[in-house]
């Protein structure tokens, strides 16, 4: 971004030198540095963020407003486990996270006058001592972000306590964020880092967050108000989709993967040609939607999720169920044993994606239809989380939306590095909390469960962003 205004002012002459030297100098910047250690990830990023007016009026058309310096992750492996173990996970928190914070320092922005004796502003700067080399002065960052929550207790407090000491060593402030709300809000950070403002998408919008712990449908009002439209009342669709691979997929085939996110496997397993052959057309009607699948040539059939229930009344609420899909599956394979071919496994991993997508865009579809009813209709659909960057999934979601009436609506999927677990987007929701007002007490724990929803309470205290305590506003 700076790169580029200073090439353009380069070739304008020494009256425009002058004015970068301005604007460099006085041009408002917020620099944070950001742990994530919820889950089995350990990632840091360091995250700046420039007004793009300066103070002289004159707007400056740079082509993005935020540049990631550094943004690295490393994942535990658990593929011993079948899942994320919770020791395995600390144990690579605690051996990675101060690595990656070392390296993260070296990549921070250099203060002015940054190899000189004295640094300009000694207040905002740290400096660094390479051996046998001139100290480094480097812009010290404004405030530290971590997740605080949900996620599993010890992995969230090797993050935070790290995230403490930085603080009270640096004496800058602390901003502890809800993990969801990142994932939510990373298709912002996305467009800060590509695009001049404004921010796209704006309030109010859609979120699908399908990642290997959660399946949620989420109405983004605001930065801190996401009422919950639907969620899974059994287990996640990455976890359902890695469980799916287990049984389906060849175990060398599954052995070429560190960890357990076998959902790239199954893609690449289900549709093996590029560019890759869909075949889908999507059903027009709630039957077609709904009615079992059979192959007639394998002998098997597949029940759409909440299609059959006993009483019925359940085909058409609000909400995600994946386990009735897995078993099935886990049954077929079990009864074919080592009879099922390759072509077989192939049409099984195809069809029950299928179902399982199809199954997510059905309530999508409902959701959009009631905001529409009570005239709070939305223009844009962010999918995030891990499965987001499924082909497929992007391919039905915007098949089926279109056959049920919202061929115009915006499909955002954040790029697929930044859709998995990373501290970029919590960097990311720093600094709009921040820029909101807020940050964190330094007396604060880590939540195993943090709701993101402030308008269904459940009475324990765990509602809303802002719902805990901890948080104090900026006078
Ligand atoms: P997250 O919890 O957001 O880090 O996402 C991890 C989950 O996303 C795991 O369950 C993965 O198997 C799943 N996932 C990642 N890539 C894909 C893909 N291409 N297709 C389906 N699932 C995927
Ligand atoms: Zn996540």
């Amino acid at each position: 971004m700076l790169a580029c205004a200073t090439k353009h002012l380069r070739r304008n002459g020494t009256a425009h030198a002058q004015a970068l030297h301005l604007v460099q100098s006085r041009r408002r910047q917020l620099l944070t540095l950001a742990i994530e250690t919820s889950c089995d990830d350990t990632s840091v990023a360091v995250l700046e963020k420039r007004d793009n007016v300066s103070p002289l009026g004159h707007t400056y058309t740079f082509p993005s407003t935020c540049a990631l310096h550094f943004h690295e992750k490393i994942t535990a492996n658990n593929s011993d486990y079948g899942g994320v173990h919770p020791i395995k996970s600390l144990e690579s928190h605690q051996e990675n996270l101060a690595l990656l914070i070392n390296r993260a320092i070296s990549a921070l922005p250099n203060a002015p006058n940054s190899n000189g004796d004295n640094p300009s502003d000694p207040s905002r700067t740290l400096t660094l001592y390479p051996p046998y080399q001139t100290p480094i002065h480097k812009l010290k960052p404004d405030f530290i972000s971590v997740t605080r929550g949900p996620g599993m207790r010890s992995s969230l407090a090797t993050g935070l306590d790290t995230a403490k000491g930085l603080s009270t060593a640096w004496q800058i402030p602390l901003l502890a964020v809800n993990h969801m709300q990142a994932h939510a809000l990373t298709p912002r950070l996305v467009s800060a880092l590509t695009s001049p403002p404004p921010l796209n998408p704006p309030f109010p919008f859609l979120t699908l967050l399908i990642s290997g712990g959660h399946t949620l449908l989420l109405h983004s009002k605001s930065l801190t108000s996401h009422p919950l439209l639907a969620t899974t009342t059994d287990i996640a669709l990455g976890d359902c989709i890695d469980k799916i691979a287990r049984h389906l997929l060849p175990p060398p085939l599954l052995s070429t993967t560190k960890g357990t996110m076998y959902g790239p496997l199954l893609e690449r397993f289900a549709f093996p040609t590029s560019p890759p052959e869909y075949n889908y057309t999507a059903p027009t009607t709630r039957a077609q939607e709904i009615a079992r699948i059979t192959s007639e040539r394998w002998g098997w059939s597949l029940v759409p999720p909440l299609a059959e229930t006993r009483s019925g009344s359940k085909s058409r609420s609000m909400e995600f169920t994946f386990s009735g899909l897995e078993s099935a599956v886990k049954r077929i394979c079990e009864w074919k044993g080592k009879e099922m071919g390759e072509e077989e496994r192939r049409e099984l991993a195809r069809e029950s994606m299928r179902l399982a997508f199809e199954h997510l865009a059905s309530r999508v579809g409902w959701a959009l239809n009631n905001l529409e009813e009570k005239a709070e209709g939305v223009k844009t659909l962010v999918v995030s989380g891990g499965v987001a960057s499924n082909g497929f999934l992007r391919h039905i979601l915007h098949a089926f939306l279109t056959a049920r009436g919202y061929p115009h609506l915006n499909l955002i999927f954040p790029p697929v590095d930044l859709c998995t677990d990373n501290a970029a987007m919590i960097a990311w929701t720093g600094m709009e909390m921040w820029e909101a007002g807020w940050e964190s007490e330094l007396s604060i724990r880590g939540l195993r469960k943090w709701s993101l929803d402030s308008e269904n309470e459940s009475g324990s205290g765990e509602g809303g962003i802002l719902g805990v305590g901890g948080w104090k506003k900026r006078s």
